[in-house]
């Protein structure tokens, strides 16, 4: 099987890939130029069903599989992935514009551990001591698998959202229909058809390519499916979470942030430039964790945005498929005109020092003007209240504000809805103590900002969300936990029957 045979279909069911009965054929655009990567069909509810039978009809057995021989499978994924590295990075770069240098060297690598983790993982499954808590009886909890989940991930990083939703599902014995976003479908499939050549049974994964509003949302409200654990804005989380209530079902929900990047006056300022640099631009800002807000204390503010400016003008804008190039596209044309809309409005109150256009040529000579690109920028003077502070651009683009005492800083960093991720910058021991506990975000990091590690869990806090990614945590989010409880005494008419019949030995 090609992994890369995306003609065969745009869905993958029960070990198979076919094509969709939507009515109407979608594109996947390459954003670096507009040139359409390949014409899919998309999934109709139908699609969506026959997915969540195959799910429903592969669960028994892989549920009751060892931990070893899910172990052993997830391992053999981790060597499939290894060995097609090179197409999922090129694949991943001409469906979302991301350069190919971010995804060989973060994206495909960092699937690839995940995959290895979560393999070691799967036997890692624990409950309680067993014990005799009562008295009379001996207790232990089994961990157990929830049954079919319904996964719904976002576009910017296709490939390790899908890897992040369906690795540890499938650890802990349950099975997936994994809805990928409509505009970047292709990875997800090459991750499916990577299980089967895994020997992953037909079933425990499946894909449906298909848009929120009529695959997403059916998939959320399917009696058949136990749990949604979904990757995407606020704005839809809150929708999916509505629509999981009307069947009780478990969700997970990992959504929007607005990172805060905080610069104490004692910090190393040359590290905390290239940190905010590196830390807002990645992924072209399309991170979920990328720093978005750097509140910098007064005495290092204007060498800070001079610094962050300069840096910005050195950005190498091009063709992604050049490994020399630092920022890509974004991933739609669409998505450009919003970021640029934000910007934009924020003339009116913010002053834009570097930036706020889409360009016209690429370091490499590329027409940027064909592309959805967007250029490195930096706005300062906006209010704390303003949109570009409190709304997530999700683009490349980083606000600058200056802050006087550490409490105001810390004060500033937590004020927005969101509560994904946050850093703090500064060689005072105290002062970072502080800050990692008064942040109110699911990751604070200390002088860096962005790496993430399989064994650590991502997930947020307050608007952001709840439930864990990655780590022993997320098969915790994916298991649910059984009480057994034996009775020890053998004794038919046990002490606390007297709550019923009284005194023993009132019937005889
Ligand atoms: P989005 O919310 O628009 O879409 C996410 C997914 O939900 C897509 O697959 C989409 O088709 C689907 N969807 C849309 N409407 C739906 C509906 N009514 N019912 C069911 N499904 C529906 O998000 P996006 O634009 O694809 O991705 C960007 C967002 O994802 C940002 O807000 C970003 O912060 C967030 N994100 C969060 C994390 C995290 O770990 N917290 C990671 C990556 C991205």
């Amino acid at each position: 099987m090609e992994l890369t045979d995306f003609a065969a279909g745009a869905q993958y069911l029960g070990g198979r890939a076919v094509p969709g009965t939507g009515a109407e054929p979608f594109d996947v655009v390459n954003p670096a130029d507009g040139s359409t990567v390949q014409r899919v069909r998309l999934a109709a509810r139908a699609d969506v069903d026959e997915a969540v039978a195959a799910a429903a009809a592969a669960l028994p057995d892989w549920s009751a599989a060892s931990p070893a021989s899910r172990s052993a499978a997830l391992l053999k994924l981790s060597a499939v992935l290894s060995e097609h590295a090179a197409e999922f990075a090129a694949v991943e770069t001409a469906q979302t514009g991301k350069p190919i240098r971010l995804a060989t060297e973060f994206d495909v690598p960092g699937t690839i551990d995940n995959t290895a983790f979560f393999a070691g993982a799967a036997r890692q499954l624990e409950g309680k001591a067993a014990a005799e808590y009562s008295g009379d009886h001996t207790s232990y909890v089994r961990r157990e698998a929830i049954g079919v989940i319904g996964s719904i991930a976002p576009w910017n990083y296709p490939l390790q959202m899908a890897a992040w939703k369906v690795l540890p599902a499938v650890a802990a014995g349950n099975t997936v229909v994994l809805k990928p976003a409509e505009l970047t479908p292709l990875t997800s499939l090459m991750f499916a058809r990577a299980c089967t050549l895994a020997g992953i049974p037909d079933g425990v994964v499946n894909v449906v390519t298909g848009a929120g509003r009529e695959a997403g949302e059916h998939l959320v409200g399917h009696p058949e499916v136990a749990m949604v654990s979904f990757t995407g804005s606020t704005a839809v989380g809150k929708r999916v979470a509505e629509l999981a209530t009307a069947t009780v079902k478990r969700t997970h929900l990992e959504l929007g942030g607005k990172a805060p990047f905080v610069v104490f006056d004692d910090a190393d300022l040359e590290a905390a430039v290239h940190g905010a640099v590196a830390g807002s631009l990645i992924n072209s800002g399309q991170d979920c964790t990328a720093a978005t807000r750097a509140y910098v204390q007064r005495p290092l503010y204007e060498q800070f945005v001079a610094g962050v400016a300069e840096l910005f003008a050195a950005i190498r804008v091009g063709d992604p498929r050049n490994p020399q190039t630092d920022l890509g596209p974004l991933v739609s044309f669409t998505h450009r005109d919003r970021v640029a809309g934000f910007v934009e409005r924020a003339r009116d109150y913010a002053t834009v020092v570097t930036g706020g256009s889409r360009g016209k040529l690429g370091h490499d000579g590329t027409d940027l003007t064909r592309g959805a690109f967007y250029l490195p920028t930096l706005i300062t003077g906006a209010p704390q209240h303003s949109e570009v502070v409190q709304g997530e651009i999700f683009g490349p683009v980083l606000v600058v504000l200056p802050f006087d005492s550490d409490d105001e800083g810390l004060r500033l960093a937590n004020d927005t809805p969101y509560g994904l991720a946050a850093s703090a910058w500064t060689r005072d021991v105290h002062r970072s103590l502080r800050a990692t506990r008064e942040l109110a975000a699911g990751c604070v990091w200390v002088n860096d900002h962005i790496p993430i590690v399989s064994e650590m869990p991502h997930g947020g806090y307050r608007a952001s969300g709840y439930g864990k990614d990655m780590s022993q945590y997320s098969l915790d989010e994916y298991t649910q936990v059984k009480h057994v409880m034996y009775d020890t005494t053998a004794v038919a008419r046990k002490e606390w029957h007297r709550t019923i019949f009284g005194d023993p030995g009132r019937l005889g």
